[in-house]
């Protein structure tokens, strides 16, 4: 009985997240006694998944794959359990993942945990820690139907290399018309080259900012620290910033391993996307501000001399 694995791809790669995922299978697998078989959508160099425990992978080349369709690719992954046998399924944890795993669950007659922060507490029965509370709290969540599906958390695992020799199986299920309901005819692109659900660092900035004509240091500073950009919802909701790049509860769930907080206040709907950041660091010149209660790090200060002032101190390094 083997676990499958979905690996994200983008452009043709695996996104950091992939790989995040292949980790955390490893060491599921290794208390299960069993293996990682992973499925691929149009990848072409799958050996990256060899250096994070993966034993097998399905590569699915399609060209009406090549763009995400949650109904085909969840028929596609169906189809891969079946034919592995596999009774558990892990994916991430993002947007796209999680409508998979939504479709999965129902198509596999399958529990269904998104938002895990850790590997099982224990296997039999399948206990899994799991983010809740808008990520205000932890749950300890059992899974009782055979086939299982498990949501990784962006960043919550981290990537742990395990070197395995890696098979490579060519995988064609057919596909069907009516997966295909609705059709992207063209992606306009709005995050920079880091997006925040894969990003180690976040920048984000709210009100305090002033304007859109004051980005420019923030994406100077996302760029020295190789950072995704972000901004709070009234930013966006002004039209200053994308609303691809709007975080909070009503916004994109950030995981990050630093978030850097520059002129948002902190209010709860903030706080409540952004609070699963592992250290986060706020900029702000009202010491009363509520995210400095939420913060590791904060510095009373004006975000327009304090952020020039850390690119200089970090192009130093
Ligand atoms: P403000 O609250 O105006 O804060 C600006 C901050 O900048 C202040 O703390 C100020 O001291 C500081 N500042 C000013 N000048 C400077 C300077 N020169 N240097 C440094 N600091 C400075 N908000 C979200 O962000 N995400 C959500 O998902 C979200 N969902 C919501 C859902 C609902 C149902 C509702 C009702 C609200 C939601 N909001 C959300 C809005 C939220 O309540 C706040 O209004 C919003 O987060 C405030 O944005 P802000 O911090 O950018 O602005």
């Amino acid at each position: 009985m083997s676990i499958l694995v979905y690996t994200e791809a983008e452009n043709g790669k695996f996104k950091k997240n992939a790989l995040e995922v292949a980790s955390y299978a490893h060491k599921v697998a290794q208390e299960m006694g069993t293996e990682v078989t992973a499925l691929s959508f149009n990848v072409s160099d799958n050996s990256a998944l060899g250096n994070y425990g993966v034993s097998k992978v399905l590569k699915v080349e399609n060209e009406q794959l090549k763009t995400f369709h949650a109904k085909a690719y969840a028929s596609v992954i169906a189809e891969a359990v079946k034919k592995e046998g596999a009774k558990l399924v892990i994916l991430s944890s993002s947007t796209d993942s999680k409508y998979l795993g939504g479709l999965l669950s129902g198509m596999l007659k399958a529990g269904y945990i998104p938002n895990a922060v850790s590997a099982p507490d224990s296997v039999e029965p399948m206990v899994v820690k799991r983010m809740a509370f808008s990520n205000k709290g932890f749950a300890h969540t059992e899974i009782n139907t055979e086939t299982k599906i498990i949501g990784v958390s962006n960043n919550a695992f981290g990537l742990i290399e395990n070197a395995t020799d890696l098979q490579e199986e060519a995988f064609s299920p057919a596909t069907e018309e009516k997966d295909f309901a609705t059709k992207s005819v063209n992606v306009d692109k709005v995050a920079g080259e880091v997006t925040i659900a894969d990003a180690d660092i976040v920048v984000s900035a709210g009100r305090g900012l002033k304007g859109p004509e004051n980005w420019g240091m923030i994406e100077e500073l996302a760029d020295v620290l190789g950072a995704a950009t972000a901004c709070s919802k009234p930013v966006s909701d002004m039209g200053w910033r994308s609303h691809g790049e709007h975080v909070g509860q009503t916004g994109k769930p950030v995981a990050s391993n630093l978030y850097i907080a520059i002129g948002i206040s902190g209010a709860i709907q903030h706080l409540a996307g952004v609070s699963a950041s592992k250290v986060k660091v706020v900029i702000n010149t009202d010491p009363e501000a509520p995210f400095f209660k939420a913060a590791d790090y904060g510095i009373v200060g004006d975000a327009f001399e304090v952020v020039p002032e850390l690119i200089e101190k970090l192009k130093e390094f």
